[in-house]
């Protein structure tokens, strides 16, 4: 006959809750005369009803500030991903003279003293591995910052957004800087 039907819509018995403290169905209890004496039972046998009762932060996820760490998420992070860098420095020791200098390369897998010999002979100018107390860098005589850009790039396959130039301002070439 019907039972289709009946199998649909087997009404899921109800049970209304009713406060032992005032007598009312559950839910009716912060309309009822004695709420605040109704809260103990209620937090234990009806938390679903007053989730706020039993969590009183719960009242704040309104989806607003889900919404601002996930702009944040945007930024940068810091820590555990960053990608690794080469810094390469000029820096000018008096009118005529700079030096490069080449820091991080090892990051890459790079070995310092083959690569110092290879920019020696590539540049023709003195090149060296300098150790201080951080790490070793490559110290190269002469200005070869546009050059060493080239070299990463072609050698070691080094894309320039790996690289960090750090250029001194110089005097004696002003070429293109006027
Ligand atoms: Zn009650």
């Amino acid at each position: 006959m019907s039972d289709e039907e009946t199998t649909k819509t087997a009404p899921e018995p109800v049970k209304v809750l009713i406060c032992p403290v005032c007598s009312l169905p559950a839910e009716y209890c912060e309309f009822g005369p004695s709420f605040d004496k109704c809260k103990p039972w209620l937090i234990a046998n009806a938390a679903h009803l007053y989730p706020h009762l039993v969590n009183p932060d719960g009242e704040r996820t309104d989806g607003k500030e889900e919404a601002v760490p996930a702009k944040q998420t945007g930024k940068k992070k810091k820590g555990s991903s960053e990608v690794p860098k080469i810094l390469v420095k000029v820096e000018s020791r008096n009118k005529k003279k700079s030096t490069t200098t080449i820091i991080g390369m090892e990051k890459f897998g790079i070995k310092l003293p083959e690569a110092s010999k290879l920019m020696a002979k590539k540049f023709s100018c003195g090149c060296s591995v300098v150790k201080n107390n951080i790490c070793e860098e490559i110290v190269i005589q002469g200005d070869f910052a546009d050059d060493l850009l080239d070299m990463l790039k072609d050698k070691w396959q080094i894309s320039a957004d790996a690289i960090e130039v750090d250029k001194a301002k110089k005097k004696d070439k002003g070429a293109a800087a006027q």
